[in-house]
Parts: structure tokens; sequence; C-alpha cells
């Protein structure tokens, strides 16, 4: 006799169509819906189907189902693929402008028009793909500020001016990372 033609335990028979309090109040072992031999106590926090450890993802509001965590992220991106290439091209303009500018301005008038700036570079991006969301988005504006910023930034370094080192890293520092934080921010709600 084969293991298929055996009768399945009846806490198997019960996971397929059983709702899930039903089983707990009965007590029944939970198996994995896509391993039906492997024990588990762990579900889905989505849509609460049974899963074990192989198949649980780990997510900020707790494990879930592979499935799950695939029609969450379809329905999370999206972006088109030249969105990427626009908040890349952005980054390093604004970025690029910026940085610029912050060669021209007073040490403290950059600490203050910094962050300004970041801000400015993650909306523009933002309103450049028409608030398409994508996790992912961040990372291209990011490298492009990143570019952008680095013609001054290798400028500062040859004229070895101590001040201008200083003003571009920060520039640097400040303006990417206030431009992802705004964009990371808006892209996770
Ligand atoms: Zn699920
Ligand atoms: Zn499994």
């Amino acid at each position: 006799m084969t293991e298929t033609d055996s009768p399945k335990p009846l806490s198997q028979q019960f996971s397929a169509e059983a709702t899930p309090d039903s089983l707990a109040a009965e007590g029944i072992t939970l198996y994995c819906a896509n391993h039906p031999t492997v024990e588990t106590s762990l579900r889905c926090s989505r849509c609460d189907k049974p899963i074990c450890p192989k198949c649980a993802v780990r997510t900020p509001t707790g494990y879930k189902c592979k499935d799950c965590v695939r029609s969450q992220q379809k329905v999370f991106s999206t972006t088109r693929w030249y969105d990427y290439p626009l908040a890349f091209v952005l980054g390093a303009i604004l970025g690029g402008l910026g940085s610029l500018l912050a060669n021209a301005l007073w040490i403290y008038l950059i600490l203050l028009l910094a962050p300004a700036a970041g801000m400015v570079i993650a909306e523009t991006v933002r309103l450049a793909v028409q608030k398409r969301r994508s996790l992912y988005l961040w990372q291209a504006m990011a490298a492009g500020i990143v570019v952008g910023c680095l013609p001054a930034l290798a400028l500062a370094l040859l004229s070895l001016n101590f001040w201008s080192i200083v003003t571009q890293g920060f520039f640097l520092v400040v303006v990417t990372s206030t431009a992802v934080a705004r964009l990371r921010g808006i892209n996770i709600r």
C-alpha cells in the first residue's frame, strides 16, 4: 500500500475544509497548507492559512504565506520601468545643481537649506512618477543624487580646501538622507 492510498489522518482532512476557529477550538494539530505532512503552529497573519517555518515569510506585520506576500507586492508596486531612470536622472540633476550652489553659499545657510533641498528632490521625483509607488524608487533617486554631487565633491577634494570638503560632504549626506527618508516615508504608507 502506498502512502497516497492510506486514509489521511483526521486532522489533515479537517485542515482542508474546517475554518481556523473551529480547528483551534477542537485543539487539532495544524498542518502546513503546502506541506501536508509538516505539523506547525504558525498561521499566515493575512489569510490565516497554517504555514510551516519553511513557507512563512517574516514581514513587519507578522509571518505571512508566500502567496499573500506575492499578491501584496503586486499591489504595492505600481511603478513603470522608466520611473527608475527618471528618479535617477532627476536626483542627479537636482543634486548636482544643489551641490554647485552649495559651493557659493555660506556654510550656515547650507545647514538650513540642505534638508529643504532633499525634500524638494523627493517631491519632484514623486510628482515626476505621478505618485506611482515602489519600494525601490528611493534607491534609484539616492544613486542619482550621489552621482550628481560627485563633481562638486571631487572639485572640493582636489582644491584641498577644508571648508569646501566639509560643505560638500555635509550637503551630500543631508540631502540624500532627507530625500530618501521623505520618499520612503511616502511609499511605505
Ligand atoms: Zn496568506
Ligand atoms: Zn510548508
